[in-house]
């Protein structure tokens, strides 16, 4: 099957199944072979290793991961896609699409029965409208994997690199941090992909860490502590995270502990670096 990198060749596959790109997927087809070879790379796809592709669209991205990997398991919803998912894939024996959402599939299980056990590489041009909750799904839900490389919306790129104290910073970048390294890999502009989405869109890497940055006694009361803490980004954090139904220290103990932080009692949340939220759940515990 002739590379649909080429804009050309993606246009005859789209016209050949009269396919109607369908918004409420978030599609957005990559018509960039530059693109896509530099994905691969920052990606450093290897024939040891086995690939998850989130949403393959008409498998432009899959056949550049099919010659790199050893195997593919690309998971795409869109019931129109399948058909031509087959058709352009024919050429190669190491891909498995599977016709599903990917915040319904069991990933652990999925790489436990597919990929003999060995952690996977996530690749994808994601659709954004879900950009959040796939990347949590993959950290918070302990899928063994060893990179994610994905194509996101620039500003979800900024965010998730962001620090303290800018105005990017928030529970994505904590979160993001805490699992993983992230290397932006390169700007893509609108002209790239078909449809052109309305937003500007970045690559970013995020290479997991073996072991998270900082040592917290409760992790879901770090993460519980970050997202009250954003919630309410204007107050301070002894208001934002005494008003937090998520949260069920009284105000005293709060203020106990923010002082014991030594932050000062005044301080807001997005002043915080991940290691003072961490300390502050060790306190509260
Ligand atoms: N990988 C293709 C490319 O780069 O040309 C398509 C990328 S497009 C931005 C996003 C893809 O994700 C679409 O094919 C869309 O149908 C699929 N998708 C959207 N929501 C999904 C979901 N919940 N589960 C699986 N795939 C989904």
């Amino acid at each position: 099957m002739a590379d649909l990198g080429n804009p050309k060749n993606t246009i005859a596959v789209l016209q050949k199944y009269q396919f109607n790109f369908a918004k409420k997927f978030g599609q957005n087809f990559l018509i960039d072979t530059h693109v896509l070879d530099k994905i691969i790379q920052a990606a450093e796809i290897t024939k040891e290793d086995y690939v998850l592709e989130i949403g393959p669209g008409i498998g432009t991205m899959t056949q550049y991961l099919c010659e790199a990997a050893k195997a593919v398991i690309a998971v795409e919803i869109d019931d129109n896609l399948i058909p031509i998912l087959q058709d352009t894939l024919q050429a190669y024996d190491n891909v498995t699409v599977l016709h599903q959402d990917i915040l319904k599939v069991d990933l652990t299980e999925l790489v436990r029965e597919r990929c003999e056990g060995k952690p996977i590489k996530v690749v994808a041009n994601l659709p954004y409208y879900i950009t959040t909750p796939i990347i949590m799904g993959l950290f918070e839900g302990q899928v063994p994997l060893t990179s994610v490389t994905v194509m996101v919306q620039k500003e979800v790129a900024q965010r998730m690199q962001a620090g303290p104290g800018t105005k990017d910073y928030g529970a994505l970048s904590l979160a993001v941090q805490y699992f993983s390294q992230p290397y932006l890999v390169a700007n893509v502009p609108p002209n790239c992909f078909m449809p052109r989405p309305k937003v500007g869109s970045a690559v970013i890497r995020l290479t997991r860490h073996e072991k998270p940055p900082v040592e917290v006694k409760d992790q879901r009361l770090l993460f519980a502590l970050i997202r009250a803490s954003f919630n309410q980004r204007r107050k301070t954090l002894v208001n934002g995270l005494s008003n937090s139904p998520e949260i069920s220290f009284s105000k005293e103990e709060i203020l106990k502990a923010v002082e014991a932080l030594g932050a000062g009692l005044t301080v807001r949340g997005e002043a915080l670096t991940l290691e003072q939220f961490a300390r502050l759940a060790d306190l509260l515990k």
